[in-house]
């Protein structure tokens, strides 16, 4: 066992991760734990843009931001979250500006805008120009330029180490356990304060947008521990994934003109949302596509619709809603536009489809993209534990992994990077604040035991299961039945489903007992955070019945806010898990029926 002293350790280096190690670097000292190289975290696959009501285009405002989050999150949103994320995106939009991030420039030199699904004029409701973008590589942009920030801070980066435990002492947290995929030691990290920065577990579904190494372990730990997470129900289906791949088509496609087209060659998101067509939020059109599909109107009667970037079809529908350019001529989408502002989506879709999306529609369908819930945590990053939101003393949490809630029932486009940014930011300051207050707790004695155990038992096993026949299994029932539309049967299926795959989980075999590289290790123990996962997943979504947002009972098909305008709480206790609410904090906006 290796030992180390710091006193903030953040697991994880995405755009959250970063953002909390650069704010808390400047008080205390600070290390990074993060399994893939920083700058491989998936954050630097976000494509469209970061949202900010700067107005370089247009008259916006961040109150306008705010009630577009809140609508978007069908009202499951805590709005003074959302309030926040809004008013502080604007100023660390520009913060980021000045650190060195490039944006793409409107012709006077301000950073340009585009519009994006769910945001809009709250006025005129149509679209606004809110998502900063630099090309479709935005993400890759932050990372790189938090990285180099974190350098020049002196944050110390413990690249291709793997998190597996919290220590927690006393009613404190006092450090971590994590394992060197390199050589297979444990480290023992002890500190003041541990900061999670995982991201998502969209690798729960088969047809996903996300890196493979999102599989949700940090959640699984704090669950196993006793520790609650929130509105697991809620996990977003991207409308335009690559056809049975998942890779994301970005939602900037549809910004910048691109339209949804069925097997008849009809524009039909004008059906499901007259207003906003191809803009509205992501589990509208997600449900759309199913619905179109449902139908037998997918092209020629298959489980997928088109995404039309031509610029003779998409001119063809700009002329029909009479788009204009802000100097009043007719809005126009060239070849050339689609290079300059697509060119990794136009290049996604030569490599892996063989098709031009110059020339040809795109053949897509919805894909597992965003946890919105999570480990549940206040304004300030601060680790919640129970319904009346007590803290656990030294734990943080922020990005996709945590839940604080600005996303509610459903994430808006672009807002996903703000809020790594904005409660990144928020959470490193008050982690160090906390740092400079307290002194180290004790360790617990052997406090890497727990650790060890569980990859003993992994690697004692001469004959079982394989991992990946496993989580091949429960990728398949998730997505059949914990998917875009649920109902009391596919969930009560799933769960069962789930629960023998646990069972089976406890004969999983690890073919390779070597110390370097294990990623046979790994992937089981991996495996088993996941299984805790979908069990919650689909236990929540059975739990909860109404449809809100990206959770969509067939069986209960409206909103229901006498009864369920509330955050779901789940507890493990023992074998069985244990269910409590939170209410949703309303400052100004009361829930209506969202209109697209
Ligand atoms: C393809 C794609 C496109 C997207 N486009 C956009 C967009 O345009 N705009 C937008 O707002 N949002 C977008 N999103 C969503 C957004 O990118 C993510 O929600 C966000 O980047 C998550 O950031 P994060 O910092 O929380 O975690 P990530 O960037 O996912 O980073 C997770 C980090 O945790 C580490 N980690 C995980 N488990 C462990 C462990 N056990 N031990 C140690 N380290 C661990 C990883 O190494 C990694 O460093 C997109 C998502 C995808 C998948």
């Amino acid at each position: 066992m290796i030992y180390h002293k710091h006193d903030a350790v953040i697991v994880g280096a995405g755009g959250a991760g970063l953002m909390a190690a650069l704010y808390a670097s400047k008080e205390v000292n600070v290390g990074v734990i993060s399994k893939l190289y920083p700058t491989r975290s998936h954050t630097g696959t976000a494509q469209g843009g970061i949202g900010a009501a700067l107005g370089n285009l247009e008259e916006d405002h961040w109150e306008w931001h705010a009630f577009d989050t809140i609508k978007g999150g069908d009202y499951l949103v805590d709005q003074d979250a959302a309030e926040i994320m809004c008013r502080d995106a604007v100023g660390i939009v520009l913060e980021l500006e000045h650190m060195g991030l490039p944006f793409d420039r409107t012709p006077d030199g301000k950073i340009s805008q585009r519009p994006f699904g769910g945001h809009t004029n709250n006025v005129t409701k149509q679209p606004v120009r809110r998502a900063c973008h630099a090309a479709d590589r935005t993400g890759h942009m932050i990372l790189q330029t938090l990285y180099q920030q974190c350098i020049k801070n002196n944050v110390q980066f413990y690249d291709e180490f793997q998190f597996m435990d919290l220590l927690v002492n006393e009613g404190r947290v006092v450090g971590c356990v994590a394992y060197e995929i390199k050589t297979g030691e444990l480290h023992v990290f002890h500190a003041k304060a541990v900061f999670f920065a995982t991201g998502g577990w969209g690798r729960l579904w088969n047809v996903t947008s996300n890196a493979h190494s999102l599989t949700g372990d940090a959640p699984a730990v704090m669950l196993r521990k006793g520790y609650p997470l929130e509105d697991m129900e809620f996990f977003q289906f991207h409308p335009t994934g690559i056809y049975k791949m998942g890779i994301l088509i970005t939602e900037g496609v549809r910004g910048e003109g691109g339209v949804l087209i069925n097997g008849l060659g009809e524009r039909f998101m004008a059906r499901y949302a007259p207003t906003l067509k191809d803009l509205a939020s992501r589990d509208v059109i997600s449900r759309a596509i199913y619905l179109e599909i449902a139908a037998g109107r997918g092209i020629n009667g298959q489980d997928y619709v088109y995404l039309d970037v031509r610029p003779e079809t998409v001119n063809r529908y700009f002329d029909e809603d009479g788009k204009k350019n802000p100097d009043g001529t007719p809005r126009r989408i060239t070849a050339a536009d689609i290079e300059k502002k697509l060119p990794d989506i136009a290049d996604f879709c030569r490599t892996y489809l063989g098709v031009d999306p110059v020339k040809q529609p795109m053949p897509i369908q919805p894909t597992a993209h965003y946890a919105m819930g999570g480990i549940p945590t206040d304004v300030d990053g601060r680790v919640i534990v129970d319904v009346d939101n007590s803290v656990l003393p030294g734990a943080y949490a922020a990005g996709e992994v945590a839940c604080v809630s600005v996303h509610g029932a459903n994430r808006l486009g672009t807002n996903s990077l703000v809020d790594l940014v904005v409660f990144g930011k928020r959470g490193g300051i008050a982690m160090a604040q906390y740092c400079k207050q307290v002194d180290y707790g004790p360790l617990p004695p052997n406090p890497e035991a727990e650790t060890r155990r569980q990859l003993d038992a992994l690697l004692s096993r001469t004959s079982g299961t394989s991992a990946a026949a496993i989580r091949r299994s429960m990728q398949d029932v998730m997505m059949r039945n914990v998917g875009v539309f649920r109902t009391e049967k596919l969930l009560t299926e799933a769960l069962e489903k789930i629960r023998d795959l646990k069972h089976q989980y406890q004969n999983v075999y690890v073919a390779d007992k070597g110390k370097r590289f294990n990623t046979d290790l790994l992937e089981a123990w991996e495996l088993g955070c996941m299984l805790d996962l979908a069990e919650v997943t689909a236990l929540c979504a059975l739990n909860r019945t109404e449809s809100r947002g990206g959770h969509a009972r067939d069986d209960y098909p409206k909103r229901d806010d006498v009864n369920w305008l509330k955050h779901t709480m789940i507890f493990k206790q023992g074998d069985n898990y244990r269910i409590g609410y939170k209410p949703v904090v309303i400052t100004k906006y009361q829930p209506m029926e969202r209109v697209y």
